[in-house]
């Protein structure tokens, strides 16, 4: 897509430190990490939303994150990692080509996610929440 700076780095008219690369998906050094080898995931085709992304490519972004997070953890001498995807400029979706973000993690990193939980009112309201989303569930790409 014109104008998509993920695009342009796909087509190589944005430089960007690779890390894998295949048909469907490549994988890149983030510029601005929250840990050193902090890597995007992203399908090769343009997607602003992860939920329009074919069942074979967003598989292989979730399969070649996770194998990446066990590269990156194990070269880098750390413990785990996260992996992340934003979905809407509300949940934090800056650059809107999808992206599955693969942070390594240490245990002593200093990162935290800043998690706020809350407790459903009660065991109706729960309930006629899971009815909802189950009611617009669609298992084809969706928008
Ligand atoms: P998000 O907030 O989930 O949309 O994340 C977008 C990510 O893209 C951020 O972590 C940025 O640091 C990263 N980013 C933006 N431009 C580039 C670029 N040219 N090369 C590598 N990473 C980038
Ligand atoms: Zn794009």
């Amino acid at each position: 897509m014109k104008n998509c700076i993920f695009c342009k780095i796909v087509a190589g008219e944005i430089p960007s430190v690779k890390i894998y690369e295949d048909e469907l998906v490549l994988a890149f050094l983030d510029i601005a990490p929250i840990n050193y080898g902090h890597i995007l995931v992203i399908p090769k085709e343009h997607h602003t939303s992860s939920a329009t992304i074919p069942e074979n490519i967003s598989g292989r972004m979730m399969t070649i994150g996770a194998r990446l997070g066990v590269a990156a953890k194990r070269s880098l001498d750390l413990e785990g990692f996260n992996l992340h995807l934003a979905d809407g400029a509300c949940a934090g979706q800056v650059v809107p080509h999808a992206h599955l973000h693969v942070i390594p993690r240490g245990v002593e990193d200093g990162f935290h996610w800043g998690w706020r939980q809350k407790k459903y009112e009660n065991d109706a309201q729960r309930d006629g929440i899971a009815e909802k989303i189950k009611a617009k569930f669609k298992l084809a790409p969706t928008e």
